[in-house]
């Protein structure tokens, strides 16, 4: 199929050469065209429709001392019923404390094949002034807002690698965009004063320095289910906390539950949430070993949850300011900087991961799972409203939970099995 010179063609010209290629319907047409084109067609390529998910919103979060509803952009069910179940049982040992360093992000001038390394480094470290200097005459904006590139480390890398490190104060936005126009200004200064080649300059979505705390303590008591007493619940989440310390593969399943919570709101949020998901589970890597994010201990009778995280979002910058459900988003979040959000993500984080490991070590996370999972179910065999309520009470005490007993339940509802 040739669709060139596809992303030369206005949008209807773009529709229509799909329709035409693809043997599209006026339905289909009618589904692509419902929504507003104009801000998907400013903000990408070859842009065709809007793609929607679902945003719910959680609630019972208390962040330090303040009560927050949580909006979640999400198509999988359980997230938002999981999160505001951690957040509800942390609000009862006073909330969420979270806290957050300077935002500090990182970017790279990365050198290849270097012959003397010792020498290089120290050229480049006797050369801090002026490449601080280059780095902000390339974005000046940012110093006047306060920010900007504020010190160098240089890395020597395994395979002759150098790597200059740059670190920037971007202020409210993630900075990906003003750190690359800075590295590249300091890439060419390299080259004319030390006659020095880079490879590439990119930031780096490792932000090591722009790190976001949460931490909760929980009478074990509210941690009781029908078969454990609070305590043994505590205790187990403690083993679970450390088994994810010990086995990528466990914490690999830690850290997406973590995830769940903080990608959907980064999304809400109008941040890239592919940047959040790189920087973190390079940080959970950052021994060498992979593991959990999250550290759960016992106190006495209480149960000590800690997460920290880098969080490199933005509040302003990227599409934000274009996109108004973000904006929003962000008065239902009641939050007005960068770190206020932060603090947001990562004890949205911190309760997420509470919900998930309860439900694992006690009751398993299937029930609560398939309880929704029954009503997604029913939905993509045909359930309508009316028939939803008798029909997920059948399929939940069904079993098996799965599509067929779906089809089956609503059949014996419509009284179509008599065949
Ligand atoms: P922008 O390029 O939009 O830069 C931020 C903008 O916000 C600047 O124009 C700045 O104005 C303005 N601004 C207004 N108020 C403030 C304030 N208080 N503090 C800081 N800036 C302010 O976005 P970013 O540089 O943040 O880059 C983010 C985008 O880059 C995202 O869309 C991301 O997807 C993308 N990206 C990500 C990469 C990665 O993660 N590896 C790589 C490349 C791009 P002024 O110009 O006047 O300073």
């Amino acid at each position: 199929m040739n669709l060139t010179p596809f992303y030369k063609q206005n949008y209807e010209q773009r529709l229509a050469m799909l329709k035409e290629k693809l043997g599209l319907t006026d339905v289909d047409e009618a589904l692509i065209t419902g929504k507003t084109a104009t801000l998907g067609n400013q903000t990408i390529e070859n842009y065709l429709m809007d793609f929607s998910i679902p945003e719910g919103v959680a609630v019972n979060f208390k962040i330090n001392g303040k009560e927050k509803v949580v909006p979640m952009a999400t198509e999988e069910p359980s997230v938002i019923a999981a999160a505001s179940n951690g957040a509800k049982i942390i609000a009862a040992g006073g909330g969420i404390q979270a806290s957050t360093t300077e935002r500090l992000m990182m970017g790279q001038v990365l050198m290849a094949n270097v012959q003397k390394p010792v020498q290089l480094t120290q050229r480049l470290l006797q050369y801090k002034p002026e490449i601080l200097q280059t780095a902000n005459d390339a974005h000046p904006s940012i110093v006047k807002r306060g920010g900007g590139a504020k010190k160098i480390r240089v890395r020597k890398l395994a395979h002759q690698f150098i790597s200059l490190d740059i670190f920037i104060d971007t202020k409210e936005a993630m900075g990906a965009n003003m750190i690359n126009a800075m590295l590249e200004a300091v890439a060419k200064l390299l080259k004319v004063k030390l006659g020095q080649t880079s490879l590439m300059a990119i930031l780096s979505n490792l932000a090591d320095e722009c790190l976001a705390t949460a931490t909760c303590r929980i009478p074990v008591k509210v941690l009781t289910t029908k078969q454990l007493n609070g305590k043994e619940v505590a205790q187990r989440i403690v083993l679970a906390s450390e088994a994810a310390q010990v086995d990528p593969y466990r914490a690999a399943t830690h850290n997406k539950g973590i995830m769940n919570g903080i990608d959907v709101v980064v999304m809400a949020s109008g941040n890239d949430w592919r940047a959040i998901e790189s920087s973190v589970h390079a940080y959970a890597a950052r021994d060498g070993h992979y593991r959990g994010l999250s550290c759960w201990q016992i106190e006495n009778d209480f149960l000590i949850g800690n997460l920290t995280l880098p969080l490199p979002v933005g509040f302003v910058g990227g599409s934000i300011k274009l996109n108004q459900k973000a904006q929003l988003n962000h008065r239902i979040l009641q939050v007005s900087t960068a770190k206020e959000l932060e603090e947001v993500l990562v004890s949205v984080g911190l309760a997420q991961n509470l919900a998930a490991l309860k439900a694992l070590v006690s009751e398993g996370i299937q029930r609560g799972h398939m309880h929704l999972q029954a009503k997604s179910l029913l939905l993509s065999v045909g359930a309508t409203t009316a028939e939803l309520a008798d029909a997920q009470a059948k399929l939940e005490s069904a079993p098996v939970i799965d599509q067929q007993t779906a089809r089956q339940i609503l059949k014996e509802l419509r009284g179509e099995n008599n065949e």
